[in-house]
């Protein structure tokens, strides 16, 4: 088959999905490896079946609600690459609100020791190792979830990563840190229930926060952080913007100060943050 064809062939299968031109070749670059402007040179250069088999595979996959990101192994945060895959959630740009936070906070603080706490893709320790060009410890409590975030924090920062496998605080036992950062699950059953075909890929470990309200985690995060900071140390969460309200009082309730919220690009309230007195 040619270029040509094969392009014309995933555009009228994609239609029902309304995928766009760009994805279409995102899809094929991948298959073929050929770029976006080799395509259109090439156009008419025949195609293997190897080639045009996987390009259809892997429109199948994502007709079948699969999200792009992981169809491509792809990902963009904070202006970088991520490897994802089905292990870990996509990283979202409203997490670009807690990585910018966390950002200002850090540079009030003279070499500030750092942990992301349910790092997933890594994203987090990644863009603020990045940004500061010095180390950001991080953890997950799933295994392939480290594996991954290792490799996007090495390919990015060049860093040595210090990283950890474990539920929340529980590898970090003996470790004191200035800022805590954490994007932790904190959807509720209802709203995966409700949530995109995209979301109801995405590993359900990283998405449901437990507890009714899904501040199962987030209530455990506070609660034990302050043994972890420093006085003066930083905790910033993300949470849903119906969830805020409560993370305030929650932090309140623990003795953190200095409370703020940040809100992200749509105007939402995103993230929490406190002082540990
Ligand atoms: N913001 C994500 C969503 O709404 C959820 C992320 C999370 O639970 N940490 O899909």
């Amino acid at each position: 088959m040619r270029l040509r064809e094969l392009k014309k062939h995933l555009l009228d299968r994609a239609k029902s999905l309304e995928l766009k031109n760009l994805e279409v070749a995102l899809i094929i670059e991948r298959a073929t490896n050929l770029s976006k402007e080799e395509q259109i040179l090439k156009a008419e250069d025949e195609i293997d079946e190897k080639s045009t088999e996987l390009a259809i595979s892997l429109l199948k996959r994502r007709l079948m609600g699969e999200p792009s990101a992981y169809i491509l192994n792809e990902k963009e945060f904070w202006g970088l690459s991520f490897y994802v895959d089905e292990n870990v959630l996509i990283p979202r740009p409203d997490t670009e609100t807690l990585v910018e936070t966390a950002l200002l906070k850090a540079k009030e603080l003279e070499n500030p020791k750092i942990l992301d706490l349910c790092t997933g893709s890594g994203a987090i320790a990644t863009a603020l190792s990045y940004e500061m060009k010095t180390q950001v410890s991080f953890s997950d409590i799933s295994e392939k979830a480290i594996e991954i975030a290792r490799k996007n924090y090495i390919k990015n920062t060049g860093f040595k990563p210090i990283s950890r496998i474990g539920d929340l605080f529980e590898p970090w036992k003996d470790k004191i840190f200035d800022l805590i950062v954490s994007n932790p699950p904190y959807l509720t059953e209802e709203w995966i229930e409700i949530a995109s075909p995209e979301v109801k890929k995405e590993p359900r470990e990283a998405l449901l926060g437990g507890e009714g309200d899904g501040l199962g985690i987030i209530r455990r995060i506070i609660k034990e952080a302050p043994s972890h900071l420093k006085e003066n140390g930083y905790l910033l969460l993300e949470a849903d913007y119906r969830q805020i309200g409560l993370c305030v009082r929650l932090f309140e309730k623990e003795g953190f100060r200095d409370i703020g919220i940040k809100k992200d690009l749509a105007g939402l309230e995103r993230v929490v943050y406190g002082r540990r007195s």
